[in-house]
């Protein structure tokens, strides 16, 4: 069994969409896992806004718009018959609920709700079409199994209960299809994986069912060496390793999810990245093997908060770091990059939710200085490390200020700490540097 998870451009126009069904038409049983249509999830996280700010007309305003590409999604896709009913009277109870919201006392709750309507729509329309063409897809609604526990984690036990549940008591079918991103949590409310979730979803089901491959079909073909949204004449890296995979993905290369290699390093089943618009390209194929060396890619993840904390009993007293590491552990702040000198710590967070709480207990026994508005940006490879050409790196030295380094912390990465604002012109020069001798 494969399971083959599409984005938001594959299914996000009527040629796609047949696209998508003549990839996953070949007689193999599969599941199917989908993104909501591209631009709807924005839309939706928009209406919310609009109603958290109070603004119903608005928020009214936006959601007759995307009902309105939705009517034209019925009238391309499907010929005049029951199922073209079943789907218009679908689309009218989803756009109800969307309307009634808009009266209620925003919440986290209400969010979630509103932006599960998206991979709901875009599943169930899917799945009709497919009937409409004489294919056997039956649905697997995924809030009769995707749970997440109290820590964000995947509740697996929960999930391969219901989800072999599902599919006993469903009629058989060659494909079932299931929505990406959306989940309950531990206490069985509409939650989601965040923004970008459905590969994590793909991971966790194919970790789940045991997959022979899960497959992530999308509008490039493949892991780029490069942000392809900054620097031009990036390449599809063909081979890529888990761990090399979760770096890259973890700092900041769309294309995936942060947690999407998690699940499917820890069951060893290879990831394969397709490009919806061109099949036949190889893409990147993600397994525990190792090839080549050197860096291999960069990736840059923004948003991150620098803190330099300086001791203020000088010379490092032993228990400096313990005292830090516990403030951060007791706020449940994860830190991502760290660098010392005999008096200073720098650590970067990218979650700045409790940062006021954390400064004011750091100054109880340090100096604190904040810089907001950072990037990190991650080299990555098997052994970059070691590798003889890593030294061309250091060459951006020349180009831009680097605020921190971290080198030797994994074998596999390496990482520069940037002012957000010289994120585009770092990632640029670090391409030509690494990967373009004829400039250097
Ligand atoms: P989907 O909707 O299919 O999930 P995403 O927009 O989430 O697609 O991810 C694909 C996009 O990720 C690409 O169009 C590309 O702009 C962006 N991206 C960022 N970094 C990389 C990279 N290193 N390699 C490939 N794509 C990348
Ligand atoms: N539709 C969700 C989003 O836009 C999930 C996804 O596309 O993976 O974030
Ligand atoms: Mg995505």
């Amino acid at each position: 069994m494969k399971v083959l998870k599409f984005g938001g451009t594959s299914v996000g126009s009527i040629k796609n969409i047949k696209r998508v069904k003549e990839i996953i038409t070949d007689g193999e049983e599969k599941i199917v896992v989908l993104s909501a249509m591209s631009g709807t999830t924005n839309a939706l996280v928009e209406i919310s806004e609009f109603i958290k700010n109070n603004n119903s007309s608005e928020a009214i305003q936006r959601i007759k718009i995307l009902e309105q590409k939705y009517q034209e999604v019925l009238y391309e896709l499907f010929e005049s018959s029951n199922i073209k009913q079943e789907v218009e009277n679908y689309i009218y109870l989803v756009f109800e609920f969307l309307k009634e919201g808009v009266f209620e006392k925003y919440s986290e709750l209400l969010y979630n709700k509103i932006v599960s309507r998206g991979e709901l729509l875009s599943t169930y329309i899917f799945t009709k079409y497919l009937n409409q063409e004489g294919v056997n897809a039956q649905l697997l609604p995924a809030l009769e199994f995707m749970r997440i526990d109290k820590t964000n984690d995947p509740d697996d036990f929960y999930i391969k209960q219901n989800l072999q549940r599902l599919i006993q008591d469903s009629l058989p079918a060659d494909i079932y299809i299931t929505q990406g991103f959306i989940c309950l949590n531990a206490y069985g409310e509409i939650a989601n994986l965040q923004r970008g979730g459905s590969d994590y979803t793909a991971t966790i089901i194919g970790g789940i069912v045991k997959a022979e491959e899960v497959q992530i079909w999308t509008d490039i073909d493949g892991m780029h060496n490069n942000d392809p949204r900054f620097v031009e004449n990036t390449h599809a890296i063909s081979n890529l390793s888990f761990d090399e995979a979760a770096e890259l993905a973890y700092f900041g290369a769309k294309i995936l999810h942060p947690q999407t290699v998690m699940p499917a390093r820890k069951a060893n089943i290879p990831v394969r990245l397709k490009n919806t618009l061109l099949p036949e390209s190889y893409g990147t194929l993600i397994s525990k093997e190792f090839k080549g060396e050197g860096i291999k890619a960069i990736a840059a993840k923004d948003t991150i908060t620098a803190i330099k904390i300086k001791s203020a009993r000088m010379l490092l007293a032993y228990g400096f770091l313990k005292k830090v590491f516990e403030i951060f552990e007791k706020h449940e702040t994860s830190i991502d990059m760290i660098t010392t000198s005999e008096i200073a710590v720098s650590l970067t967070i990218d979650d700045a939710k409790n940062l006021v709480s954390i400064v004011e207990e750091l100054e109880k026994f340090s100096m604190v200085e904040v810089d907001n508005h950072q990037s990190i940006i991650c080299l990555v490879g098997h052994s970059v490390v070691r590798h003889h050409e890593t030294h061309r790196l250091f060459k951006v030295l020349q180009d831009i200020p680097i605020r921190m380094i971290s080198y030797g912390g994994s074998n596999n990465n390496i990482s520069l700490l940037v002012n957000t604002n010289d994120k585009i012109t770092a990632l640029k020069s670090l391409n030509s540097y690494i990967f373009d001798f004829e400039v250097v």
